[in-house]
This record gives C-alpha cells, sequence and structure tokens, in this order.
C-alpha cells in the first residue's frame, strides 16, 4: 500500500537520537531547549515551546488565553477534532464557521463578534488569511499543524505577526517528526511562560524560599517533550526546505497529470503566498467508490476529515448550518503526498485514479 503521508528518517536522524541516549538527559533537557530555539528561529518568533504532541500543544494555547467555562471559540468542521476538542478541555463553547469552497479554510468573513478566540486551522498547508477576519476576537490561535513552512505576505506560519499562539504538531505524517510532538509559538513572554507552566504541572519555582521549593499556582499536565524527541526534531528541522520543495514539486507534478480529469484540483497559494502541502486534496463526484477502488489498487487515499460537526459529542454544538463543509466533505480525497514519494509510485497513483473516475 502506497500510503497517504509517510515519515522522512535518514542515517543522521537515527544518530541524533542514538547520542542522546548515551547522555545523561532523556525526558526534558538541553535538547528540548535547543529544538525550540530553532523552530522559534526557523519561523520567526520570540518563543517557542515543545509539547508532547499537537493536541496537548493545542490544549495549553486555550488554557493560556485563560478561556474557559463562558468563553466562546470557534473553529472550522473541516479538520481534526483535535482543533476544537482544546476548546472542550477547557471548558470553553466551540462553534463552527463554515468553510470558503475557494480555499477550505474558515471563511473568515463568517466569524461573529463577540467570541473570545478563533482557532484558525491551515487546512491542508494552506494558510487561513488573517488579514480578513470580520472581526478582532480577544485571542487568535492558529492551528499550523498542516503549515509547518508555508509562507504568508506577513512572512512565515508560526511568527504569529496576526495572532497571539499558532501551535504545530510533529506527528510522522507533517512535516517533520519526533515520533510524538507538537509546539506553540508565541511573540508574548507573558503566554510564553503561562504555556511553560502548564506543561510541567502548573509548577513555579521559587528558589528564594529555597532551592527545592515550588509552588504550584495553576493546573498542569505532564506534557513534556522527551530529550531524545527533540533531538530527533533538530535533526529534521534541518531538511524541512528539502521536503517542502519535494511536497511542492510533486503537487505540481499532479496538477498537470489530472488536468482534464473530472475531479476538482485543490486551491493553489495566492501571489506572495506559499502552500505547504501537508496533504494533496481532491474534490471526486462518487467519493465512495473511488476510494474503494483505489485502496484496493493498493493506493492509501484517505478522507480528511469527518467534519467535526458530525461527530456524536458535537451534536449540541452544530448550531449553524454548515453547507459548504457538508458539501466539499461529500468528495474530499487526500492522494497520497510526502517527501519519499518517488515519481513512478505516484505515476501508479495518478495512472489507478484515471481508471477510477473513468
Ligand atoms: C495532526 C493534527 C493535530 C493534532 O496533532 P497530534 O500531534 O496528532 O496531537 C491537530 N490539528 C490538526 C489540524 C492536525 O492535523
Amino acid at each position: 500500500m502506497i500510503p497517504y503521508g509517510r515519515q522522512s528518517i535518514d542515517d543522521d536522524d537515527i544518530a541524533a537520537v542514538a547520542d542522546v541516549l548515551k547522555g545523561d538527559w532523556l525526558t526534558q533537557g538541553p535538547h528540548v531547549e535547543e529544538f525550540e530555539t530553532e523552530l522559534a528561529s526557523e519561523v520567526g518568533a520570540r518563543h517557542a515551546v515543545a509539547f508532547c504532541n499537537g493536541t496537548a500543544a493545542l490544549h495549553a494555547a486555550c488554557a493560556a488565553a485563560q478561556l474557559g467555562p463562558g468563553s466562546i471559540g470557534v473553529t472550522s468542521a473541516l479538520t481534526f477534532a483535535a482543533s476544537a476538542n482544546c476548546l472542550l478541555y477547557v471548558g470553553a463553547d466551540v462553534q463552527f464557521v463554515d468553510i470558503d469552497p475557494l480555499t477550505l479554510n474558515l471563511d473568515p468573513r463568517q466569524v461573529p463578534d463577540g467570541i473570545d478566540a478563533v482557532i484558525a486551522v491551515h487546512y491542508a498547508g494552506l494558510p487561513v488569511d488573517l488579514t480578513s477576519l470580520r472581526s478582532r476576537s480577544r485571542f487568535i490561535i492558529e492551528d499550523a499543524s498542516h503549515a509547518l513552512g508555508a509562507q504568508t505576505p506577513d512572512g512565515p506560519v508560526g511568527n504569529c505577526a496576526r495572532s497571539d499562539m499558532c501551535t504545530f504538531s510533529f506527528h510522522p505524517v507533517k512535516h517533520i517528526t519526533t515520533g510524538e510532538g507538537g509546539a506553540v509559538t508565541t511573540n508574548s513572554d507573558d503566554l510564553a511562560a503561562r504555556l511553560r507552566r502548564f506543561r510541567h504541572h502548573g509548577i513555579s519555582p521559587q528558589p528564594e524560599k529555597g532551592g527545592w521549593y515550588y509552588e504550584i499556582e495553576s493546573l498542569g499536565f505532564n506534557y513534556r517533550l522527551t530529550d531524545l524527541q527533540a533531538a530527533l526534531g533538530t535533526s529534521q528541522l534541518k531538511k524541512l526546505d528539502r521536503f517542502l520543495a519535494r511536497r511542492n514539486e510533486l503537487a505540481v507534478r499532479y496538477r498537470e497529470a489530472l488536468l482534464g480529469l473530472p475531479v476538482v484540483l485543490p486551491p493553489e497559494a495566492p501571489d506572495g503566498w506559499s502552500h505547504a502541502y501537508h496533504l494533496f486534496v481532491l474534490r471526486v463526484a462518487g467519493r465512495r467508490g473511488v476510494y474503494d477502488e483505489l485502496r484496493s489498487a493498493g493506493i492509501g487515499v484517505q478522507v480528511h476529515y469527518v467534519p467535526v460537526h458530525h461527530h456524536p459529542i458535537y451534536k449540541e454544538h452544530a448550531s449553524v448550518p454548515l453547507p459548504q463543509t457538508d458539501a466539499v466533505y461529500d468528495e474530499l480525497l487526500s492522494l497520497p503526498m510526502f517527501p519519499d514519494l518517488t515519481d513512478r509510485e505516484q505515476d501508479t497513483v495518478i495512472e489507478a485514479l484515471k481508471v477510477a473516475v473513468s
């Protein structure tokens, strides 16, 4: 089976992890700090705070924003459930905003007034245009799990030029991996301090009362990344440009090969923007048949995502109809897209797709 996504691990990555195993620190230590410094510099943010996964990063961002019971956060429903679950974790309410079918992102013009937070998901790796948000909520949190390396006219996604915090995931199908892992970037010293406390049980050390002394001021978790994972992340980050270039090359090849087929190709990045192509998502009529046929031909196509408001736990939150999200969902199909996908494998995917849609 050719999967839809897969990590690229080489001997440098393996050596970086093996080195950590011979040292003194396995859990959070100097390699986490190094990874955070490298990530912050890569995306142009003042701080990066690493977490054990992208979901924990989203949870921490909502907690650092002090969202809670009575707060309302909005997000798109065409995303992984974690983009909305993070609001429920802190007791906030979730409202969904429909997508713009031209970008497949939340439609910034439909974000209502008077809400506390927007979780802006850069679906498939195309950044949400935060300049066209209709109203400024108290907090803007970007879920950039799909968009490490994407660029906007304001610079790299993650620099928080138009947001308070930006979260990433380093799951193996994402742009770089740490096995499981995530991070939040921010330019705020205060938010960064809150994020670090939340990651480590809410502990604040108070050495003036004794070297051992600390107090827990607010509830936190053990959401730490290990040094093993961080060393892998630093090694992977060195290859990000190559990974992104290959993803974009594969996207160009798909576009050329699929032109003229009865499918809708994914939105392209506008001038001045760049796409990180976490996913290459088609719209195709009769998706169920095409999915089954490609799967039996050994092509690991996927559907991203069952819209969050379709899940039974979100029934009570589906306050407004989401006609665009529902219509797009019926036709979505993600084709294999990862840096180590060879031209030959991609040609196999293309040929199988041609048969399946004819
Ligand atoms: C992958 C992903 C997450 C969660 O990341 P994990 O590291 O798997 O916890 C959150 N939001 C979106 C949109 C994702 O794709």
